[in-house]
């Protein structure tokens, strides 16, 4: 099953519409899909029905900022209802903050010479909300500060330089309770980008799977080969769901395309497999 359950459009921090993302994952050979912007299902009705006029079978997603040990850990959240009331406030809360940071890492930016980068970063936003480290960064590629957005990562918005400022997310209680509660699964992101330490990893897995979280990323476009296996790992180990997605964002700077994953290792328990009542099927 090519099914790819972690990508994001325009309404977060990807450059293509929802209707755009739908087209690629089915041009790609998805067979499943769910589109998972941060912190925000403002884009799920555009999905589904465009997922729906194309044929593709679709799973409702989100992906949400969470603060575990000091670090930001994200959660994604499939097949739930994207009409729950809980799970909009949660995710609008969460939504909160953006632009008081941003203003913020402006500030921080201009103190190292770079002026404009609010404004800059605005011009790449589609969802006003949703303002994100990705549009600072599309913006000081554009102006040629940095060759690409790796690289501005790399020099300015990763803890310990200049444009990063800290900031407080969902807690990884709630978060698990807001997509549980509306009927979904919850799923750590890309554990691997974590860098947490066993025994940090330990704690997260434990208090996620306490909290009601059941499932883990194992292919995704952020792990290699080895951290497949590894996760493969903890998927047994800890009794978790396992999944699959991209994390596509845009053509020019998603490593890996929408669809374009190797398979899960075999021995696990695909999450798809405990959400099939849960598919919009199409037609
Ligand atoms: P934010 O939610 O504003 O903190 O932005 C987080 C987003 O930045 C992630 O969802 C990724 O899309 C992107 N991102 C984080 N780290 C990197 C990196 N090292 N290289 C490229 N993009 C990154
Ligand atoms: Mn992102
Ligand atoms: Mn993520
Ligand atoms: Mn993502």
């Amino acid at each position: 099953m090519n099914a790819d359950l972690h990508c994001h459009s325009s309404v977060s921090d990807g450059t293509l519409e929802p209707e755009a993302v739908a087209a690629r994952a089915k041009a790609n050979g998805v067979e499943l899909w769910a589109l998972t912007d941060h912190d925000e299902i403002g884009g799920q009705q555009r999905a589904m029905a465009a997922a729906h006029s194309i044929g593709l079978p679709y799973l409702t997603g989100t992906e949400v900022s969470v603060t575990f040990a000091g670090v930001t850990v994200h959660i994604v959240g499939l097949g739930f209802d994207a009409g729950d009331e809980r799970l909009a406030l949660g995710l609008a809360a969460t939504r909160g903050g953006r632009e008081a940071r941003a203003r913020e890492m402006a500030d921080e930016l201009a103190k190292v010479g770079i002026a404009g980068a609010y404004e800059g970063a605005l011009h790449f936003v589609g969802n006003p909300e949703l303002i994100s480290r990705t549009h600072f960064a599309r913006y000081l590629v554009e102006s040629g500060v940095c060759g690409d957005t790796q690289e501005v990562f790399r020099r300015f918005l990763v803890e310990g330089k200049p444009g990063f400022v800290p900031h407080r997310w969902a807690t990884l209680r709630d978060a698990v309770t807001w997509i549980s509660n509306a009927g979904g699964i919850a799923v750590v992101a890309h554990p691997a980008r974590y860098k947490f330490t066993p025994t940090e990893e330990y704690a997260l897995f434990t208090e996620f799977k306490a909290h009601g979280g059941r499932g883990v990323e194992v292919m995704t476009g952020a792990h290699s080969a080895a951290d497949a296996l590894r996760y493969a790992d903890t998927a047994r180990e800890f009794d978790l769901l396992a999944s699959r997605g991209s994390d596509f964002h845009s053509p020019e700077e998603s490593r890996i395309d929408l669809g374009g994953l190797p398979p899960l290792p075999g021995g696990l328990k695909p999450v798809w497999e405990a959400l099939t009542s849960q598919i919009h099927a199409p037609g």
